[in-house]
Protein backbone atom coordinates (compact mmCIF):
# COMPACT_ATOMS: atom_id res chain seq x y z
CA UNK A 1 0.00 0.00 0.00
CA UNK A 2 0.99 3.63 -0.25
CA UNK A 3 0.44 6.88 1.67
CA UNK A 4 -2.31 9.17 0.37
CA UNK A 5 -1.58 11.50 -2.56
CA UNK A 6 0.82 14.07 -1.10
CA UNK A 7 1.96 15.58 -4.40
CA UNK A 8 0.41 18.96 -3.45
CA UNK A 9 2.38 19.00 -0.22
CA UNK A 10 5.80 20.58 0.12
CA UNK A 11 8.64 19.63 2.40
CA UNK A 12 9.64 22.26 4.95
CA UNK A 13 13.12 23.53 4.12
CA UNK A 14 14.76 24.54 7.37
CA UNK A 15 17.86 26.69 7.65
CA UNK A 16 20.80 24.30 7.68
CA UNK A 17 22.16 22.96 10.95
CA UNK A 18 25.60 23.93 12.15
CA UNK A 19 26.89 20.34 12.55
CA UNK A 20 25.66 19.44 9.08
CA UNK A 21 27.49 22.37 7.48
CA UNK A 22 30.63 21.89 9.59
CA UNK A 23 30.88 18.25 8.54
CA UNK A 24 30.40 19.13 4.89
CA UNK A 25 33.03 21.87 4.94
CA UNK A 26 35.42 19.99 7.23
CA UNK A 27 35.27 22.82 9.76
CA UNK A 28 34.94 22.94 13.53
CA UNK A 29 31.30 23.80 14.41
CA UNK A 30 32.67 26.36 16.87
CA UNK A 31 34.17 28.32 13.97
CA UNK A 32 30.81 28.67 12.26
CA UNK A 33 28.28 31.44 12.75
CA UNK A 34 24.71 30.27 12.18
CA UNK A 35 22.31 33.09 11.43
CA UNK A 36 19.85 31.22 9.25
CA UNK A 37 16.96 30.14 11.51
CA UNK A 38 16.15 33.16 13.69
CA UNK A 39 17.28 31.32 16.81
CA UNK A 40 18.33 33.20 19.93
CA UNK A 41 22.08 34.00 19.70
CA UNK A 42 22.27 34.22 23.50
CA UNK A 43 20.92 30.69 23.85
CA UNK A 44 18.18 29.50 26.16
CA UNK A 45 17.32 31.28 29.37
CA UNK A 46 19.80 29.93 31.96
CA UNK A 47 16.85 29.49 34.32
CA UNK A 48 15.14 27.25 31.76
CA UNK A 49 18.26 25.13 31.37
CA UNK A 50 18.47 24.71 35.13
CA UNK A 51 14.78 23.75 35.32
CA UNK A 52 15.28 21.07 32.66
CA UNK A 53 18.19 19.59 34.59
CA UNK A 54 16.32 19.74 37.85
CA UNK A 55 13.28 17.90 36.49
CA UNK A 56 15.06 15.36 34.32
CA UNK A 57 14.14 12.50 36.64
CA UNK A 58 10.40 13.27 36.35
CA UNK A 59 10.10 12.13 32.77
CA UNK A 60 8.61 8.74 33.64
CA UNK A 61 5.26 10.40 34.37
CA UNK A 62 2.89 12.11 31.94
CA UNK A 63 3.05 15.88 32.26
CA UNK A 64 -0.08 16.91 34.12
CA UNK A 65 0.45 19.61 36.72
CA UNK A 66 3.29 21.24 34.77
CA UNK A 67 0.97 21.63 31.77
CA UNK A 68 -1.74 23.18 33.93
CA UNK A 69 0.74 25.46 35.70
CA UNK A 70 2.23 26.71 32.45
CA UNK A 71 -1.18 27.32 30.90
CA UNK A 72 -2.16 29.36 33.94
CA UNK A 73 1.08 31.29 33.96
CA UNK A 74 0.76 32.19 30.27
CA UNK A 75 -2.88 33.21 30.77
CA UNK A 76 -1.90 35.32 33.75
CA UNK A 77 0.76 37.11 31.72
CA UNK A 78 -1.84 38.23 29.23
CA UNK A 79 -4.61 38.83 31.75
CA UNK A 80 -6.70 36.07 30.15
CA UNK A 81 -8.56 32.99 31.29
CA UNK A 82 -6.60 29.70 31.11
CA UNK A 83 -9.34 28.40 28.77
CA UNK A 84 -8.08 30.86 26.18
CA UNK A 85 -4.60 29.36 25.99
CA UNK A 86 -4.06 26.45 23.60
CA UNK A 87 -0.66 25.19 24.80
CA UNK A 88 1.13 23.26 22.04
CA UNK A 89 4.48 21.67 21.25
CA UNK A 90 5.59 24.58 18.98
CA UNK A 91 3.98 27.53 17.28
CA UNK A 92 3.65 25.31 14.21
CA UNK A 93 1.51 22.89 16.18
CA UNK A 94 -0.66 25.78 17.35
CA UNK A 95 -1.29 26.47 13.65
CA UNK A 96 -2.15 22.79 13.19
CA UNK A 97 -4.59 22.77 16.07
CA UNK A 98 -6.43 25.77 14.66
CA UNK A 99 -6.52 24.12 11.24
CA UNK A 100 -7.87 20.91 12.80
CA UNK A 101 -10.53 22.84 14.62
CA UNK A 102 -11.65 25.03 11.71
CA UNK A 103 -10.98 23.49 8.30
CA UNK A 104 -13.52 21.22 6.66
CA UNK A 105 -12.23 19.32 3.61
CA UNK A 106 -12.09 21.69 0.65
CA UNK A 107 -12.20 24.90 2.70
CA UNK A 108 -9.95 27.61 1.31
CA UNK A 109 -7.31 29.50 3.28
CA UNK A 110 -5.41 32.67 2.35
CA UNK A 111 -1.66 32.89 3.04
CA UNK A 112 0.95 35.60 2.43
CA UNK A 113 3.58 35.21 -0.25
CA UNK A 114 6.44 35.56 0.36
CA UNK A 115 5.60 33.96 3.65
CA UNK A 116 6.01 31.30 6.27
CA UNK A 117 5.94 27.89 4.58
CA UNK A 118 4.05 26.16 7.34
CA UNK A 119 0.69 27.92 6.79
CA UNK A 120 -0.01 26.17 3.47
CA UNK A 121 1.54 22.94 4.70
CA UNK A 122 -0.69 22.85 7.75
CA UNK A 123 -3.82 23.78 5.80
CA UNK A 124 -3.16 21.04 3.23
CA UNK A 125 -2.64 18.35 5.89
CA UNK A 126 -6.10 19.24 7.01
CA UNK A 127 -7.54 18.96 3.50
CA UNK A 128 -7.73 22.70 2.94
CA UNK A 129 -7.03 24.50 -0.34
CA UNK A 130 -4.55 27.35 -0.45
CA UNK A 131 -4.73 30.80 -2.09
CA UNK A 132 -2.13 33.53 -1.74
CA UNK A 133 -2.00 37.28 -1.23
CA UNK A 134 1.12 39.07 -2.34
CA UNK A 135 3.38 41.35 -0.34
CA UNK A 136 5.05 43.39 -3.05
CA UNK A 137 8.73 44.15 -2.97
CA UNK A 138 8.00 47.35 -4.93
CA UNK A 139 5.94 48.47 -1.88
CA UNK A 140 8.61 47.33 0.58
CA UNK A 141 6.38 44.36 1.44
CA UNK A 142 3.92 46.77 3.03
CA UNK A 143 1.00 45.11 4.80
CA UNK A 144 -2.27 47.03 4.58
CA UNK A 145 -5.85 45.74 4.85
CA UNK A 146 -6.07 45.96 1.04
CA UNK A 147 -3.03 43.71 0.66
CA UNK A 148 -5.14 40.98 2.20
CA UNK A 149 -8.68 42.00 1.30
CA UNK A 150 -8.04 42.39 -2.45
CA UNK A 151 -7.32 38.65 -2.56
CA UNK A 152 -10.00 37.69 -0.03
CA UNK A 153 -12.96 35.69 -1.23
CA UNK A 154 -14.75 34.18 1.76
CA UNK A 155 -11.76 32.13 2.91
CA UNK A 156 -12.11 30.05 6.05
CA UNK A 157 -8.76 31.14 7.50
CA UNK A 158 -6.64 34.21 6.69
CA UNK A 159 -3.05 34.16 7.96
CA UNK A 160 -1.28 37.42 8.84
CA UNK A 161 2.32 37.50 10.10
CA UNK A 162 3.49 40.56 11.96
CA UNK A 163 6.39 41.11 12.21
CA UNK A 164 6.50 39.22 8.94
CA UNK A 165 8.98 36.45 8.19
CA UNK A 166 11.13 36.83 6.06
CA UNK A 167 10.64 40.55 5.26
CA UNK A 168 10.28 42.09 8.73
CA UNK A 169 7.29 44.24 7.71
CA UNK A 170 4.40 44.79 10.10
CA UNK A 171 0.65 45.24 10.00
CA UNK A 172 -0.74 47.71 12.51
CA UNK A 173 -3.31 46.64 15.06
CA UNK A 174 -5.92 48.93 13.48
CA UNK A 175 -5.30 47.29 10.13
CA UNK A 176 -5.68 43.78 11.56
CA UNK A 177 -8.92 44.90 13.15
CA UNK A 178 -10.05 46.13 9.75
CA UNK A 179 -9.19 42.78 8.17
CA UNK A 180 -11.19 40.98 10.87
CA UNK A 181 -14.11 43.36 10.43
CA UNK A 182 -14.16 43.26 6.63
CA UNK A 183 -14.00 39.48 6.38
CA UNK A 184 -17.00 37.22 6.98
CA UNK A 185 -18.06 36.19 10.46
CA UNK A 186 -17.07 32.63 9.54
CA UNK A 187 -13.52 33.65 8.59
CA UNK A 188 -10.83 33.14 11.20
CA UNK A 189 -7.93 35.60 11.13
CA UNK A 190 -4.83 33.89 12.49
CA UNK A 191 -2.40 36.54 13.59
CA UNK A 192 1.09 35.07 13.91
CA UNK A 193 3.15 36.93 16.51
CA UNK A 194 6.25 34.72 16.54
CA UNK A 195 8.42 37.88 16.60
CA UNK A 196 6.25 40.26 18.63
CA UNK A 197 8.79 40.61 21.44
CA UNK A 198 11.22 42.31 19.05
CA UNK A 199 8.94 45.22 18.11
CA UNK A 200 7.24 48.04 20.00
CA UNK A 201 4.01 47.44 18.09
CA UNK A 202 1.09 46.32 20.24
CA UNK A 203 -0.02 42.69 20.29
CA UNK A 204 -3.29 41.62 18.69
CA UNK A 205 -4.18 39.65 21.82
CA UNK A 206 -6.46 42.54 22.81
CA UNK A 207 -8.46 41.84 19.65
CA UNK A 208 -9.15 38.26 20.76
CA UNK A 209 -10.97 39.65 23.76
CA UNK A 210 -13.65 41.61 21.97
CA UNK A 211 -14.10 39.40 18.91
CA UNK A 212 -14.86 35.83 17.94
CA UNK A 213 -12.88 35.58 14.74
CA UNK A 214 -9.25 36.21 15.70
CA UNK A 215 -6.63 33.87 17.16
CA UNK A 216 -3.02 34.79 17.95
CA UNK A 217 0.00 32.48 17.69
CA UNK A 218 3.04 32.75 19.95
CA UNK A 219 6.23 30.73 20.24
CA UNK A 220 9.03 30.22 22.78
CA UNK A 221 11.47 29.49 19.94
CA UNK A 222 12.64 33.01 19.23
CA UNK A 223 12.82 35.55 22.09
CA UNK A 224 12.85 32.84 24.77
CA UNK A 225 15.55 30.78 23.06
CA UNK A 226 13.72 27.47 23.40
CA UNK A 227 13.58 26.39 19.74
CA UNK A 228 14.90 22.95 20.68
CA UNK A 229 12.23 22.35 23.32
CA UNK A 230 9.31 22.98 20.91
CA UNK A 231 6.82 25.16 22.75
CA UNK A 232 4.16 27.58 21.61
CA UNK A 233 0.51 28.45 22.05
CA UNK A 234 -2.53 29.97 20.47
CA UNK A 235 -4.63 32.62 22.18
CA UNK A 236 -8.28 32.10 21.30
CA UNK A 237 -11.77 33.07 22.47
CA UNK A 238 -12.82 31.25 25.62
CA UNK A 239 -15.79 29.71 23.77
CA UNK A 240 -13.40 27.59 21.71
CA UNK A 241 -11.81 25.81 24.70
CA UNK A 242 -13.93 22.74 23.98
CA UNK A 243 -12.63 22.61 20.41
CA UNK A 244 -9.05 22.68 21.70
CA UNK A 245 -9.83 19.83 24.08
CA UNK A 246 -11.17 17.82 21.12
CA UNK A 247 -8.29 18.39 18.70
CA UNK A 248 -5.18 18.54 20.86
CA UNK A 249 -2.82 15.57 21.12
CA UNK A 250 -2.90 14.25 24.70
CA UNK A 251 0.19 15.32 26.64
CA UNK A 252 1.64 16.95 23.53
CA UNK A 253 3.88 19.31 25.49
CA UNK A 254 6.51 17.37 27.42
CA UNK A 255 7.23 17.65 31.13
CA UNK A 256 10.66 19.16 30.54
CA UNK A 257 9.29 21.57 27.96
CA UNK A 258 6.67 22.81 30.42
CA UNK A 259 9.33 23.23 33.09
CA UNK A 260 11.56 25.15 30.69
CA UNK A 261 8.65 27.39 29.71
CA UNK A 262 7.72 28.11 33.32
CA UNK A 263 11.29 29.09 34.14
CA UNK A 264 11.76 31.12 30.95
CA UNK A 265 8.69 33.22 31.75
CA UNK A 266 10.39 34.20 35.01
CA UNK A 267 13.57 35.27 33.25
CA UNK A 268 12.79 38.80 32.12
CA UNK A 269 16.49 39.68 32.08
CA UNK A 270 17.15 37.12 29.38
CA UNK A 271 14.33 38.34 27.16
CA UNK A 272 15.39 41.94 27.66
CA UNK A 273 18.97 41.19 26.73
CA UNK A 274 17.78 39.24 23.69
CA UNK A 275 15.55 42.05 22.48
CA UNK A 276 18.20 44.72 23.04
CA UNK A 277 20.75 42.57 21.25
CA UNK A 278 18.42 42.16 18.27
CA UNK A 279 17.77 45.91 18.07
CA UNK A 280 21.47 46.62 18.06
CA UNK A 281 22.13 43.96 15.40
CA UNK A 282 19.31 45.22 13.14
CA UNK A 283 20.71 48.74 13.25
CA UNK A 284 24.24 47.52 12.70
CA UNK A 285 23.19 45.55 9.63
CA UNK A 286 21.17 48.45 8.21
CA UNK A 287 24.13 50.77 8.60
CA UNK A 288 27.03 48.56 7.61
CA UNK A 289 25.84 46.12 4.95
CA UNK A 290 26.82 47.24 1.45
CA UNK A 291 23.38 46.26 0.17
CA UNK A 292 19.76 47.32 0.46
CA UNK A 293 17.94 46.13 3.59
CA UNK A 294 14.35 46.48 4.76
CA UNK A 295 13.16 47.82 8.10
CA UNK A 296 12.46 44.85 10.32
CA UNK A 297 10.35 44.35 13.42
CA UNK A 298 11.87 40.88 13.94
CA UNK A 299 15.21 39.40 15.01
CA UNK A 300 16.43 39.26 11.40
CA UNK A 301 17.00 41.50 8.41
CA UNK A 302 16.16 40.85 4.76
CA UNK A 303 18.97 41.86 2.41
CA UNK A 304 18.94 42.33 -1.36
CA UNK A 305 22.06 40.63 -2.73
CA UNK A 306 21.35 39.75 -6.37
CA UNK A 307 21.99 36.01 -6.55
CA UNK A 308 20.99 34.81 -3.08
CA UNK A 309 22.03 31.23 -3.62
CA UNK A 310 25.54 32.19 -4.79
CA UNK A 311 25.99 34.71 -1.97
CA UNK A 312 24.72 32.30 0.71
CA UNK A 313 27.01 29.54 -0.60
CA UNK A 314 30.05 31.83 -0.70
CA UNK A 315 29.33 33.12 2.82
CA UNK A 316 28.94 29.56 4.05
CA UNK A 317 32.36 28.64 2.69
CA UNK A 318 33.64 31.46 4.92
CA UNK A 319 31.81 29.95 7.87
CA UNK A 320 28.77 32.25 7.97
CA UNK A 321 25.42 30.53 7.44
CA UNK A 322 22.56 32.79 6.34
CA UNK A 323 19.16 32.00 4.86
CA UNK A 324 18.86 31.96 1.07
CA UNK A 325 15.29 33.22 0.51
CA UNK A 326 14.77 31.45 -2.82
CA UNK A 327 12.35 29.02 -1.18
CA UNK A 328 10.33 32.04 0.01
CA UNK A 329 10.06 33.20 -3.60
CA UNK A 330 12.80 35.83 -3.19
CA UNK A 331 15.80 34.43 -5.10
CA UNK A 332 17.56 37.81 -4.90
CA UNK A 333 17.41 38.08 -1.09
CA UNK A 334 19.03 36.57 1.95
CA UNK A 335 17.75 36.78 5.51
CA UNK A 336 20.30 37.29 8.28
CA UNK A 337 19.32 36.53 11.87
CA UNK A 338 20.45 39.03 14.50
CA UNK A 339 23.51 37.48 16.18
CA UNK A 340 25.62 38.47 19.14
CA UNK A 341 27.76 41.55 18.48
CA UNK A 342 30.71 39.44 17.39
CA UNK A 343 28.58 37.20 15.16
CA UNK A 344 26.79 40.12 13.55
CA UNK A 345 30.03 41.99 12.83
CA UNK A 346 31.54 38.88 11.30
CA UNK A 347 28.43 38.22 9.20
CA UNK A 348 28.38 41.79 7.86
CA UNK A 349 32.08 41.71 7.07
CA UNK A 350 31.75 38.37 5.29
CA UNK A 351 28.68 39.33 3.28
CA UNK A 352 30.32 42.61 2.24
CA UNK A 353 33.43 40.73 1.08
CA UNK A 354 31.32 38.25 -0.86
CA UNK A 355 29.32 41.07 -2.49
CA UNK A 356 32.53 42.87 -3.48
CA UNK A 357 33.88 39.69 -5.07
CA UNK A 358 30.66 39.04 -6.96
CA UNK A 359 30.54 42.55 -8.41
CA UNK A 360 34.30 42.60 -9.22
C1 LIG B 1 9.44 30.54 14.01
C2 LIG B 1 8.09 30.84 13.53
C3 LIG B 1 6.94 30.22 14.04
C4 LIG B 1 6.89 29.16 15.09
O1 LIG B 1 8.02 28.44 15.29
P1 LIG B 1 8.00 27.15 16.23
O2 LIG B 1 9.45 26.88 16.39
O3 LIG B 1 7.26 26.07 15.52
O4 LIG B 1 7.34 27.52 17.51
C5 LIG B 1 5.70 30.61 13.56
N1 LIG B 1 5.60 31.54 12.62
C6 LIG B 1 6.66 32.15 12.09
C7 LIG B 1 6.46 33.19 11.06
C8 LIG B 1 7.94 31.82 12.51
O5 LIG B 1 8.99 32.41 11.95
Amino acid sequence: MEPRDLSDHTVYRAGRGIEEVARELGLDPDDLVKLSSNENPFGASPKAVEAVREHADRVSSYPKSAHTDLTEKVADRHGLAPEQIWLTPSGDTALDNLARAFIEPGDRVLVPTPGFAYYPMSARYHHGEVDEYRLEKADDFEQTPETVLDAYDGHRIVYVTSPHNPTGSEMSLDDVRTVAEETDEETLVVYDEAYIEFTDSPSAIDLVEGREDVAVIRTFSKAYGLAGMRLGYAVAPEEWADAYARVTTPFGVTELTCRAGLAALDDDDHVERTVEGARWAREYMHEHLDADTWESGGNFVLVEVGDASAVADAAQREGVIVRDCTSFGLPECIRITCGTEAETRRAVETINEVLAEVSA
